[in-house]
């Protein structure tokens, strides 16, 4: 099972970065991503985007408009870094399931910290990611008990519904995210002021990207507790 280190920066390897890390994309060729069941969808949409425009209708090439900073020391993130917010939904849906009801029928259950405590999670079968989740849990097992709290009481993971404040789906609505324990975390749309004061320790969130998920913590619209499955935005290893 794949192993991730810094996310690629190369325009060259972007197209790849999909097609090595999502089993149903077949290829990528000028500007199309194929899939295995034989449909495929654009690329680029060829729209030059300021922040919110990316934000709000991101193609598959705004999933790369900004590198994920894996494995870098935890610091406040830049004014509107936000790498791994940008999410084509259309590529999305093909991947994890284009309806509630498709979705709801490739989740499996994952055995969340089986030697701590030992609770079932629903998460996406498609593209690796319940496999990948069950990895990060089971490492999170090893870890010494003074991390135990963080992620031992989570908040959640699948959760068909909009991002809060918005029309878009969130990742959780997938089943490809997982927030942690929400009395550790921060949240930017809760917080009058801003305020990016991380307890999420890096340990923990190395360990998530390790396999494959980017964390909130890393963004300057900051969500603490949140990690998603988005392995195109780092490079394989193994
Ligand atoms: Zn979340």
């Amino acid at each position: 099972m794949a192993r991730y280190q810094k996310a690629p920066l190369a325009d060259g390897k972007r197209g790849t970065a999909l097609l090595q890390n999502y089993p149903s994309v077949k290829c990528v060729k000028d500007n199309t991503v194929h899939f295995v069941d034989g449909t495929s969808l654009p690329y680029d949409d060829g729209l030059a985007k300021d922040f919110d425009h990316a934000l709000q209708q991101p193609d598959m090439e705004d999933h790369f408009r900004q590198a994920y900073p894996a494995f870098a020391p935890i610091e406040p993130p830049a004014l509107n870094f936000d790498p791994g917010r940008f999410r084509n939904d259309a590529l999305l849906k093909k991947l994890y399931g284009g309806s509630q009801e498709e979705i709801e029928a490739n989740l499996v259950e994952v055995n969340w910290l089986p030697v701590n405590e030992g609770k079932k999670l629903l998460f996406n079968k498609r593209e690796n990611a319940a496999a990948q989740l069950q990895k990060v849990s089971d490492e999170l097992d090893k870890l010494p008990s003074q991390y135990l709290k963080y992620v031992k009481n989570i908040d959640g993971t699948y959760q068909y519904r909009p991002i809060q404040g918005t029309s878009r789906l969130s990742p959780h609505s997938y089943g490809i995210a997982i927030d942690l324990d929400n009395q550790y975390s921060i949240y930017w749309l809760w917080d009058k002021e801003y305020r990016y004061v991380n307890q999420i320790p890096r340990a923990v969130v190395e360990i998530f990207e390790r396999h494959g998920f980017v964390w909130g913590g890393r963004w300057y619209h900051y969500d603490t507790m949140h990690f998603e499955y988005r392995p195109e935005m780092f490079e394989r290893v193994l």
